[in-house]
């Protein structure tokens, strides 16, 4: 079976894209798995770069199999965008949700909802091989609390709350979340595109 190496290690990220890609006959592997141990520096200003950064550098080293690589993150209307490609590392360390989520809320303090627009974008790219790379992006709009809900998921899960199904992503089942987020969106379009490939 052709595997698809996904450049990750997030287990959350790896369960995430596998149900969804559960229908296609590939082997869906962590970096872990692969035996690819290898920290590419996100040095791209979008998304898209950074996937793609990511996924080229990987594929390199993949002996030929498939690598799907995604950049991921929340833009804040009234930040600018922020904390945008820096959303991992946006209060210093590197994967510090908890630090991440407080800054979060210390710069929104007293900002009214109207203004606490956000969303999460999830930019991918597939490389198949050299001459076929398939480049796919999802969006979901949301609002950003001003305190914790939920115990799902993970990053800023609990302060990012969706209108249409008046829950926060962390009070979403998984099943739930993938119908919805930014993550489900870019891999339906992925799955539109691997759907001609099969
Ligand atoms: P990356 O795509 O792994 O670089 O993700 C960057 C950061 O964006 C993560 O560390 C999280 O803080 C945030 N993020 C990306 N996707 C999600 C999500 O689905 N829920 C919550 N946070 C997310």
């Amino acid at each position: 079976m052709k595997k698809i190496i996904i450049a990750s290690n997030n287990e959350h990220k790896i369960i995430e894209i596998r149900e969804i890609l559960s229908q296609f006959p590939f082997e869906v592997v962590s970096l872990k798995e692969a035996n690819i141990n290898i920290d590419v520096e996100e040095t791209g200003s979008t998304f898209m770069d950074n996937a793609y950064i990511k996924a080229s550098e990987i594929h390199k080293i993949a002996d030929g199999n498939m690598v799907l690589a995604d950049d991921s993150g929340l833009a804040v209307e009234s930040l600018n965008g922020a904390p945008g490609v820096m959303s991992a590392r946006f209060a210093g360390e590197h994967g510090n949700n908890k630090a991440n989520n407080e800054k979060l809320l210390y710069l929104l303090d007293g900002v009214a909802d109207e203004q606490r627009k956000a969303k999460f974008v999830c930019a991918m790219v597939l490389i198949v091989d050299e001459d076929n790379i398939i480049k796919v992006q999802g969006e979901v709009e949301g609002i950003i609390t001003a305190e914790y809900r939920g115990d799902e998921g993970f990053g800023y899960d609990p302060l990012f709350f969706v209108k249409e199904y008046n829950k926060t992503f962390a009070q979403m089942s998984n099943k739930e979340k993938n119908t919805t987020s930014h993550r489900g969106m870019a891999l339906n379009k992925l799955k539109s595109e691997l759907e001609k490939l099969i």
